[in-house]
Order: structure tokens, then sequence, then C-alpha cells
């Protein structure tokens, strides 16, 4: 099982051994009947791996962990209820109050909110950089920060970031890169072979990619050494009382998990499950880990489709009379195409903006104004879909930080489906007609 279109298949599951069923079951039940009182306390010590209850761990969800562990090239991962908790957990092993996460500039809309608003309850400081600027980067670091955090490829504004040397500069540092992949896919790029140490996406978008289920995943990379900063990260690397003294990066950083039996380095996923997931609690349900694990199959057919449409309804936007501008990295003409080229071999994606002549109210109208694609806040469904970002998913934000988030008011974001490209162009040239 080595190519990814049958790892994308078959990574993680197996016909069930009790009823031969080929489909993945869907265990949906809350909780686990131990074998007896010995087993239930080993379980709930962590010296055996198994299921108590459904907010800590499901089969059915722990099958979708594995495939996605397995298509990102990670260690292990966590599935979680939206890629938002994923991102709440993985900061929450990592910071304190007082700490400081970085995050590039070029986030989603729901990101900028999340890390500037929410977590400055749990007194997370968060510092926004541009990350294009590496000199920026570095000189943003100081001995408060416990992470690095970008996207692969940057939703709404298409920056394809440099993760190599954005993780060159966390690295230096002695904190992790954390990188959001939801646009992009484990299909379209790979974070962990260019420095990442752990993955967040969320699943409700291309990876489910049928527009019906929200879900998260974390994925741990394997290769950060928690030890080497046990100042910095308490969680992972110092002795944890509620386990009985348990250090997590001592007990589960070298498990003999991999191929042949090879040690393998889960520390940071079962820290983000026994201390993270069990006590803030977004458990993904196991109905939408199956939903997203039948969608995932077909991950790799439906991109290569996605991203075709998309590079051809970019072409013909960039030759529209009522369009001043395209940003898409697949266009030669995109200051991203040659990074695009490095980290997304496979296609640039189908979410990209471009900009209408007459500002704010054409944008506003060019969406009142389709009938294929759909109005509506998400990316990553098999149907086309089209938003205004700056009068919706990026109202909450400033001027300044709409157009630092490339949603300023002339943008129109359009996620591309697989319908037939032709029937996509015929409906944004009859609404652009009408705006
Ligand atoms: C949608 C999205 C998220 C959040 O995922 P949810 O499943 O909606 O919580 C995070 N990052 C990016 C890039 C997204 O597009």
């Amino acid at each position: 099982m080595t190519h990814f279109s049958t790892r994308a298949v078959h990574a993680g599951a197996a016909p069930d051994p009790v009823t031969g069923s080929r489909a993945q079951p869907i265990h949906q039940t809350s909780s686990f009947v131990f074998k007896d009182a010995d087993h239930a306390a080993k379980l709930f010590a962590l010296q055996e791996f198994g299921d108590i209850y459904t907010r800590i761990g499901n089969p059915t969800v722990s099958a979708l962990e594995n495939r996605i562990a397995d298509l990102e090239g990670g260690t292990a991962a966590l599935g979680v209820a939206s890629g938002h908790a994923a991102q709440m957990l993985a900061f929450h092993i990592l910071c304190e109050p007082g700490t400081k996460i970085i995050a590039a500039k070029h986030l989603y809309g729901g990101s900028i909110n999340q890390l500037g608003h929410a977590f400055k309850k749990f007194g997370w400081e968060v510092e926004f950089v541009d990350m294009q600027d590496i000199d920026a980067l570095n000189a943003a670091m100081d001995p408060t920060v416990r992470a690095v955090f970008s996207e692969s490829l940057a939703n709404p504004s298409g920056v394809v970031m440099d993760m190599e040397a954005i993780a060159a500069v966390a690295h230096k540092h002695g904190v992790p890169y954390i990188v959001d992949n939801t646009m992009a896919t484990p299909y379209l790029c790979r974070p962990f072979e260019h420095g990442a140490d752990i993955i967040v996406e969320s699943l409700t978008k291309f990876i489910g990619g049928h527009g019906n289920s929200i879900g998260g995943v974390l994925v741990d990379g394997g290769k950060f050494d928690w030890k080497a900063h046990p100042e910095k990260f308490p969680t992972m690397a110092t002795p944890q009382e509620y386990y009985n003294g348990l250090t997590f990066a001592e007990g589960f950083g070298a498990l003999p998990l991999g191929p042949d039996g090879a040690e393998v380095d889960i520390a940071f996923a079962i820290a983000a499950r026994a201390f993270s997931l069990r006590d803030l609690g977004p458990a993904l349900s196991p109905f939408n880990a199956f939903m997203i694990m039948t969608g995932c199959e077909t991950l790799p057919l439906r991109m290569d489709k996605h991203c075709s449409n998309a590079l051809e309804v970019a072409k013909w936007l960039e030759g529209h009379d009522a369009v001043s501008w395209v940003r898409y990295a697949g266009l030669e003409s995109d200051p991203h195409y040659k990074l695009a080229q490095k980290y997304l071999p496979n296609g640039s994606g189908a979410v990209f903006t471009f900009g209408v002549k007459g500002g704010f109210e054409t944008g506003k109208a060019l969406v009142s104004n389709v009938n294929l694609l759909s109005h509506l806040a998400n990316i990553g469904d098999t149907r086309s879909l089209i938003i205004h970002p700056a009068s919706t998913t990026h109202s909450q934000l400033s001027d300044a930080q709409k157009t630092a988030a490339g949603a300023a008011p002339d943008t129109v974001r359009v996620s591309i489906g697989i319908e037939d490209a032709r029937d996509i162009i015929a409906d944004l040239d009859q609404a652009l007609g009408q705006s």
C-alpha cells in the first residue's frame, strides 16, 4: 500500500473481524464495556490503549484517525468535532497563560477570530505576522513564543507559505511549526515533508468533500523533541500529577508501533487526547467520522477535478472585462506560482479570489445573481460555492485586517466544484453580466 490513491481507500480500515462488514461500521455508542476491573484500571491509567467513552475515543473515529495520519505521513492523529477544535486542542497542549503564538496574517477569517479573540480569554497572546517576510517572523520570535502557525495554502488569499523557511525559524527558537493543511489536503501538499511538526485541518472541507459533516483532525508528526525544552512545554515534558507522574514525551515518545516494530513518537497525539480532548470535550461523532471516511476515499479523484476546473475558471476570469484581478497560485501570472510548483505539485487547490471592478456593492450583487453556484460560507464541497468575504466571513475584521487577510471590499471568493467547468463559467458569465 504505497500509493496515495490506494491508501485513501484502504488505510486505517479492514473488514470487521466480528461481522465481516466491508464498510467501516459506525460504532454509535457512548461507552465500552470493560473486560474486568484490572482492564478498566489500566485503560484509565493509559497503561493499555482501548476505548472507554466516545468523548475520548471511538473505533469509527480511530479508523478515520489512522487513515488521515497515514495520508499526511504522521505518526498518529486525533479526530475532533471541527477544524477549530483541532486548533484549540493543539494550542492547549503548548500554551500557558502569558505565552505567545506567532500566527500568519494570511489566515482563514474564523482562525483570525479564534486566535485573536477567543484565545485571549485563556491568557494566550497571539501576534499576527506576514510570513512571506521571514525577517519579520524572526523579529517576532521571543522567549515567550510556544508555536508558529500558518496555513500551507492560505484561505482565502491564496498565499502559498514557504514552509521550509518558516519551519527553520520556528526550530531555531525551539518551538514547533503547526500547519493548517485544510485548503491543500494531503493529496496536494505534505507539510511534514517541509518541516511542519503538527498538522491541523478541517475535515469539513475537501477531505469529507461533500459539504455534509463537520469534523477536524490534529496529526502528530512525531519528530519534535519536547524533552529538549521542558521549561517551554511542561505538559509534554514534565511529570503530570493527574496521571500518576507520567511524562507524556517519555511514556509515548518511542512506542514500537511502526513498520516491523520501529519506534515512533506519538506523545503529542496522546497528550492531546488524554488531556485536552478528555477535559475540554470537542469529540467527533462516529457518524460524522463514517461520512468523512467515505468522502476521503475519493479525495484524489475529486482534487484532480477540483484543480483542473479551478484553473480553467481562473483563466477565463482573467480575460473577463468586469474582473480586475485574479489570484490563483495555479496561474503563471500569480506571484505564488513558483512556491506552488514546489509545495503543491499536484495542483493549486480549488479556492481562489478575484476582484470585481465595481467594488463592495458589485461583489454583493454578484453573489446574489448566481444560479448554479451556491452562495454560502464553506469551501471544499463537490458543488461550486461563492461568497463575498468583506460582507460575511471577514466582516468582523477592520478594513486593514480584511485587506491583509486577502478579503478586500472588491474581493469575491469561489470554491470550484466538480461539475462541468463549462456550466460553472456560463453561470459566472451571466451573473457578472447583471452585477
Ligand atoms: C474551515 C476552516 C477551518 C475551520 O474548520 P471548521 O471545521 O469549520 O471548524 C480552519 N482552517 C481553514 C483554512 C478553514 O478553511
